[in-house]
């Protein structure tokens, strides 16, 4: 028999102290009420790496809401409660913990979401996406920091793996697809080799999964440190296609999300840019197929047709010494994230200078006299107020005035010679 590992000490060294404690308590909670508690799926695969984690997954053999309620009452954490789903999400400080009844899942169709029924330890575990994602560790008394590893996800940890559990594993859900290829990146791993066989087998399972959902996994592929890394395998693989066929990722791509980093920096580049920078090769029928597959939000809509629009006016920009107010007509009306995205694909290095140009100080330039001015020079109320104003801005930002004095002389000017 193989001897216990037990992951104690890891906990205490990797968790902060409040947050042992606290699992402490609740493992002895849950003991009160003759209940199993765990830790599972991934803060046990972190902990083992000794990586950081604010996720926590728990699950009892239990009622797990009540559990969830005595754990909000001493926490004062935030605690939403899912009846349906006989799970709890409590928000505590910076770290979020899910308590969820320990449960078998069955799937109506493939790609369908799961039927849930209560279950064993063995089953909830079976029920995951992979080896190192399916293990768990006691956090009762008498067990506390015991780890369950039913299937070999420790080993599988040590080697590298990314290994689904049973063949039929991306036939009940091809998101798993896109997960497999997420850790393997994140992680430095490699997708085990029959594993790898049944995702090539399983590939067009993809197509049977909802648009939200293959939305949401690649929220979770752009959150990576790195998005590029799974984007480049997904291309490999021929993953990246099936989410639009004219959808490519090469070195050049990695580079540009390189630099939308550092443009970006300290925080990370929004969801928006990267995705422009990932779409910007497509064509206009492509970014509305990719659009209604995704059923992405009318914003992100936008700024996806804004930044292939936008590649196809580049070259308009590519000129030197061109006019300010140019440069602002062709812009003008664009979301930044799409004129972003635009300038770091671009080639040019004069058109990605123009558009900081545009990005940096145009987009801010605003004459100095308002509508209200003019109406006490004279002018009637009317769209010859607002014609006037834009006049003023272009001629503020090519440089003709650049004072209120100025602009004053330049309206009289107008409006003697009736232009
Ligand atoms: P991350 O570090 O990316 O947050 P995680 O392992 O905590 O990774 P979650 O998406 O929070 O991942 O899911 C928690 C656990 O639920 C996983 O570790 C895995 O065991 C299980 N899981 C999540 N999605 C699936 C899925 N599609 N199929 C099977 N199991 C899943």
């Amino acid at each position: 028999m193989s001897e216990t590992v037990n992951l104690a000490d890891k906990i205490k060294e990797c968790l902060p102290a409040e947050l042992v404690r606290l699992i402490e308590a609740i493992g002895a909670m849950a003991a009160h009420q003759d209940q199993h508690l765990y830790l599972v799926g991934g803060a046990v695969r972190d902990l083992l790496l000794e990586r950081e984690t604010f996720d926590l997954d728990l699950a009892v053999d239990g009622d797990a809401i009540t559990l969830a309620q005595l754990l909000a009452n001493i926490t004062q954490g935030r605690l939403t409660v899912h009846t349906r789903f006989k799970t709890a999400n409590l928000r505590w400080k910076e770290w979020r913990t899910d308590l969820t009844a320990i449960r078998s899942e069955t799937y109506d169709q493939p790609g369908a979401l799961p039927r849930v029924k209560p279950g064993s330890l063995a089953g909830d575990l079976f029920r995951r996406d992979f080896t190192i994602n399916a293990m768990a560790v006691q956090l009762s008394p008498g067990h506390y920091g015991d780890l369950v590893d039913l299937y070999g996800g420790l080993e599988d940890l040590e080697r590298g793996f990314i290994r689904v559990l049973h063949e039929k594993s991306f036939t009940d859900d091809a998101t798993r697809i896109w997960r497999a290829l997420r850790y393997e990146q994140r992680l430095g791993f490699q997708i085990e080799p029959e594993t790898l066989g049944l995702l090539n087998r399983d590939i067009a399972m993809l197509d049977t999964i909802s648009g939200d959902r293959i939305r949401h996994e690649l929220e979770l592929v752009l959150k990576e440190s790195y998005p590029e890394k799974v984007f480049l395998r997904a291309d490999e693989l021929q993953v990246l296609p099936r989410l639009q066929p004219g959808l490519k990722c090469d070195s050049g791509l990695s580079e540009r999300f390189e630099q939308a980093r550092q443009i970006s920096s300290p925080t990370p580049p929004p969801f928006s840019l990267y995705l422009a920078l990932l779409t910007c090769n497509l064509t206009a029928d492509q970014v509305e197929q990719l659009i209604v597959h995704l059923k992405l939000p009318r914003s992100l809509s936008q700024i996806l047709r804004d930044s292939c629009r936008l590649n196809t006016e580049i070259a308009s920009l590519a000129t030197p010494s061109l006019k300010p107010s140019r440069i602002y007509e062709v812009l003008h009306g664009y979301s930044p994230s799409a004129i972003t995205a635009t300038s770091l694909a671009a080639d040019s290095p004069e058109a990605s200078r123009n558009i900081h140009q545009y990005l940096t100080r145009l987009r801010y330039i605003k004459p100095a006299l308002t509508g209200e001015d003019l109406k006490s020079m004279g002018l009637v109320p009317g769209s010859r107020i607002s014609e006037i104003l834009k006049r003023l801005r272009v001629a503020r930002m090519d440089g003709e005035v650049s004072n209120r004095q100025e602009e004053e002389r330049l309206v009289r000017e107008w409006l003697r010679k009736g232009a």
